[in-house]
């Protein structure tokens, strides 16, 4: 069945991007049938709280789940469902279950999942954190007392170290790096965010990685099964209740490899989230969104990169939704250049740490405002321009650089 133009899009993805995705296409005066596919059971619902607020205390899936426009009331959902293979060639999807789904256009809002550890390791009392199921196991064991070894130092690996001290627990984080957050905040800023954990109690290894993961052998609860300690690879051992793989994402474009699209890191778009081949050919009918894109911002550069921000998938669905809808009946492409600020929130003991910009394209990082252990604000730049801005706190001079650099950044 199609709807009134005649015409299907399948949406791969149930979650932000999915979403945003559904709601674009109606914007832009999309008639037909829009089914968006989603291998979680669920309704698309917001992850941040999982590492945050929610993984502290309520996890109710009524308080996660996005509102969703009225627009999108007459869209299918078929959750539950993943899709398991696309061609392009045939135009259709074929799910797990074995169905096909014919369609004229295709969204790919598959996002990310986590990387998990390649060490052998016993299975319980390890965690990852991306799904409300994962949050909701790991809440049960974050118990007070609780010996929680976090792997890796990424935002999401802070952001549960830092939970995990509120509940109580004991906390070590392990990771390779020099301080924690280094990729996106740089070394000064980073080292600030440590002497943060460390002050809250969490003991930093870092230059560190796991070599070990043992399981609980002594004691009344010793269990094969079970973890027990966190062995590194200089020897220390950390025991550990609970050890929680924080170790980034991966893009989940499997199903794509049939496709022909260039999909080595992510799903490659144009300016226009279209999905491109690999000599770079963009298709009208294929557009990606959200973590999984990755797109050249004219904000910065022609570089194209996936962003994993909540403010992306919403960003590149309306850009996305109207190229697809022009795709499909031959109408022009809006030629304004793409370039959305890039925006960004963690937060950690009480202190939300925000950002805009692209900071991994800086080659300098400079405080602008206040001092790196209370409230402040750091620049970082390019070649003399400013690219990114980092602060805590001190939020009407973040939002007048944010202003600043939208007038500044012309579009490339
Ligand atoms: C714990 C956590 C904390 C975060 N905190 C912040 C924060 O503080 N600030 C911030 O800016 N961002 C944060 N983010 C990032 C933000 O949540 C993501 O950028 C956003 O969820 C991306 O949305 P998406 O729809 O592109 O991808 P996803 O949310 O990853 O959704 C993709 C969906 O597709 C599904 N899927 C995958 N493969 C298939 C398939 N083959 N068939 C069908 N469905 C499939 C997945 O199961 C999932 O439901 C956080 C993310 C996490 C996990």
């Amino acid at each position: 069945m199609t709807g009134a133009s005649g015409q299907r899009v399948v949406v791969a993805g149930a979650s932000l991007g999915g979403l945003r995705a559904a709601e674009g296409l109606r914007a832009a005066g999309f008639t037909g049938e829009v089914v968006v596919v989603g291998d979680e059971p669920h309704m698309p619902y917001n992850r941040p709280p999982l590492s945050k607020e929610a993984l502290a205390g309520d996890l109710a899936f009524s308080a996660l789940e996005f509102r969703r426009r009225k627009s999108v009331d007459d869209v299918t959902w078929r959750l539950g469902s993943a899709v398991a293979e696309a061609s392009l060639g045939t135009r259709e999807v074929i799910l797990a279950d074995g169905s096909v789904l014919p369609f004229d256009g295709l969204v790919v809002a598959t996002g990310l999942r986590v990387r998990r550890l390649t060490l052998p390791a016993p299975e319980a009392g390890r965690y990852a954190v991306r799904t409300l199921e994962d949050a909701v196991a790991l809440r049960a064991d974050l118990r007070p007392g609780a010996r929680v070894v976090v792997i890796g130092a990424g935002f999401i690996g802070c952001e549960v170290a830092a939970t995990a001290v509120g509940l109580g627990c004991e906390v070590d984080v392990v990771a390779p790096e020099d301080v924690p957050m280094q990729r996106p905040l740089g070394p000064e800023v980073g080292a600030a965010m440590q002497r943060r954990h460390e002050a809250h109690g969490v003991r930093m290894h870092l230059h560190r990685l796991p070599a070990v993961v043992e399981a609980r052998t002594t004691g009344a609860d010793a269990d094969p099964g079970l973890v027990g300690a966190v062995v590194l690879d200089d020897g220390t051992r950390l025991p550990a209740d609970v050890v929680v793989e924080a170790l980034g994402c991966v893009p989940n474009t499997e199903w794509l490899a049939a496709t022909g699209l260039d999909i080595a890191d992510g799903v490659r778009t144009d300016g226009w989230m279209r999905a491109l081949d690999p000599e770079g050919h963009p298709r009208s009918d294929v557009v990606a969104v959200g973590d999984v894109a990755r797109f050249p911002n004219a904000l910065f550069d022609d570089v194209p990169r996936r962003v994993e921000h909540w403010s992306i998938p919403t960003d590149t669905a309306k850009r996305a939704a109207p190229a697809l809808v022009a795709g499909l009946s031959g109408a022009d492409l809006d030629p304004a250049p793409f370039a959305p600020m890039p925006s960004f929130w963690s937060d950690q003991y009480g202190a939300r740490i925000q950002s805009f910009g692209s900071l991994g394209v800086a080659d300098t990082v400079r405080v602008l405002e206040g001092d790196l252990d209370g409230e402040f604000v750091a620049g970082y730049e390019r070649g003399g321009d400013l690219v990114g801005v980092v602060g805590v706190g001190l939020m009407p001079s973040l939002m007048k650089l944010r202003a600043e650099m939208i007038t500044a950044l012309q579009p490339r």
